[in-house]
């Protein structure tokens, strides 16, 4: 039988567009909303019809699942009629497992109490995009929410029964102190939530920030503070009980994201909706951006399907080695030998042992992992195993 499968689902729809934000995301009206949930329930029901009389003529009549994410954009400024229909679709075409993860992510600002009814019947997990706890910061960012408004959400959701809350921070926000941030970190620490995600501002060509940066006008912490910020988030996430399990994500024990975790393990997902990516079969693809082509071809993959790409066996190894190593636990010798039949040394010796030997690689029992000095220069070491 084959492995579970995860499923995420793309809404690309905000009330308005933040200022440091470059996903496929924008404002729509409840009819446009309303069609693009039309496509999407076309497309899902397409994808388990076909995989699914794949699957039948092994004696299996639905794919399994055992995560779904609901991402965008903002899956909480939709309808919950529409949100509904959607997570039926996905009920009854695919088998969703038992103890399966279904997460959405919300947006404080679009909190409503006739959203709560769909969260509690379909979500265990929800993570909310606060980014600062700082008004001022927010309202720079571009934000459509308080804090006050997060809190009352992230109460909600407690009394609700979600006992599985995530909060989106982010640091080096213009005009950001190392002393704010921590403030960040320490009401958002207080609330116990299961666990956090913070990741530095980048600022995307694009974006008004961007046109302000060219201008000289964005006032960015410089590196040392960016660095004070990124040490100290790991002292508090610290003695607060919570461990680093990724780059960039900190979780309770037991409450690391497994969908998430599932990218990072080259497990199989199938994204539904514009501009949502796939990797099935060790093939990957994208949907495409394109808004107009998605609602009308999502009935046909082919129509709407950019980038596909087989991936050789060496593509494959390289992945699970830059994917791989963003986990905290790195990865296993042994993993490696039974997904590609010979031994990591043998493809990455040379390279694992130089970065050792310069301090960025550690090595334990069969893992390799990430020192902390490699941490601080994640892309440049993950870029080192590329093969070509
Ligand atoms: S709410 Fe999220 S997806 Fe929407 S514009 Fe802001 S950052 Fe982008």
């Amino acid at each position: 039988m084959r492995e579970p499968i995860g499923v995420y689902i793309h809404f690309p729809f905000c009330v308005k567009k933040c200022n440091y934000c470059d996903f496929l995301s924008g404002p729509a009206n409840s009819e446009m909303r309303s069609a693009y949930v039309d496509a999407l329930c076309r497309e899902i029901r397409t994808f388990g019809g076909r995989r699914g009389a794949n699957e039948a003529s092994r004696g299996n009549e639905k794919i399994r699942v055992d995560t779904v994410f609901l991402g965008g954009g903002t899956p909480s400024v939709m309808d919950p009629a529409d949100l509904t229909r959607v997570m039926e679709t996905v009920r009854e075409t695919f088998d969703v497992l038992p103890g399966a993860e279904i997460s959405m992510e919300m947006n404080p600002g679009t909190f409503r109490e006739d959203l709560l009814a769909f969260v509690k019947k379909y979500m265990g997990r929800v993570s909310l995009g606060l980014q600062s706890a700082d008004d001022r910061e927010l309202s720079l960012l571009g934000r459509i929410h308080t804090y006050a408004e997060f809190e009352r959400c992230y109460e909600a959701l407690r009394d609700a029964g979600i006992a599985n809350i995530n909060v989106d921070l982010m640091s080096a926000i213009p005009g950001q102190s190392l002393a704010s941030w921590v403030r960040t970190l320490s009401r958002v620490l207080e609330k116990r939530p299961e666990h956090i995600s913070c990741y530095s501002l980048i600022v995307e060509e694009g974006t008004p920030f961007y046109a302000l940066y060219e201008a000289g006008r964005l006032d960015l912490p410089d590196e040392d503070e960016e660095r004070e910020m990124y040490y100290e988030t790991e002292r508090w996430m610290e003695a607060h009980g919570y461990h680093r399990y990724e780059i960039s994500n900190y979780a309770r024990p037991g409450h690391e994201c497994r969908h998430n975790v599932r990218y990072w393990r080259r497990s199989p997902y199938i994204g539904f909706g514009i501009g949502a990516a796939s990797l099935i079969d060790e093939t990957r693809w994208n949907n495409t951006r394109d808004l107009q082509k998605y609602l009308c071809g999502s009935g046909s993959p082919g129509d709407i399907r950019e980038d596909i790409q087989q991936l050789s066996v060496s593509e494959q190894m390289e992945e699970f080695m830059f994917l791989g190593l963003r986990m905290m636990e790195g990865v296993s010798g042994a993993d490696f030998a039974e997904a590609f039949g010979c031994e990591l040394d043998s493809v990455f010796g040379a390279v694992c042992v130089r970065l050792i030997s310069e301090g960025l690689l550690a090595r334990e029992g069969d893992r390799y992992k990430l020192t902390a000095r490699g941490i601080d220069v994640s892309n440049s070491v993950l870029a080192e195993f590329l093969l070509c």
